[in-house]
């Protein structure tokens, strides 16, 4: 019975040294990359990430990173079609690198009324009417507001 509590501490005593010994003689624990100067493999565009990629000197290791994309740049927005009374018009900006074009609505006008002439003034329950004159910007024809036919003063009746 001792002599086996006596040998089992030896052997632990001599795993312990061991695994201290094999430590300290482990080489180089951690190799530090040693890397080039980033290299572009793939640029970036206004819409495309690129690629760039190092080496390390001493493994040849490789690392690469993600270039993100640069975004268009915008030139002058330039009015291509300018809106009327019932058309819209149209505005361009292009880019400076790639060229690509963005169109931008730009919305009508609607028509302005040289004058209003009220023809029957609303009461509290029937609505008036409002004829309109030509449009100063267009010179398009008067027009009546659309409203109920009953409304209209001997319209039904004849
Ligand atoms: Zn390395
Ligand atoms: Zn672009
Ligand atoms: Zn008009």
């Amino acid at each position: 019975m001792k002599m086996r509590k006596f040998g089992n501490m030896a052997l632990i005593v001599a795993l312990t040294a061991a695994i201290s010994f094999g430590c300290a003689v482990q080489p180089d624990p951690v190799h530090t990359h040693t890397f080039t100067a980033w290299e572009t493999e793939r640029a970036a565009s206004c819409t495309e990430d690129g690629k760039s990629v190092r080496h390390c000197t001493d493994c040849g290791f490789d690392e690469t990173k993600t270039v993100p994309a640069t975004g268009h740049k915008w030139g002058e927005t330039v009015k291509t079609a300018s809106p009327t009374c019932t058309e819209k018009g149209e505005s361009v900006r292009r880019c400076t690198v790639c060229k690509f074009e963005e169109k931008t609505p730009i919305p009508a006008l609607g028509h302005q009324w040289k004058t209003e002439t009220v023809v029957r003034k609303a009461t509290c329950t029937e609505a008036g009417e409002k004829r309109t004159d030509e449009c100063i910007r267009c010179g398009a024809g008067g027009e009546t507001p659309p409203f109920p036919q009953r409304d209209i003063p001997g319209a039904r009746r004849r």
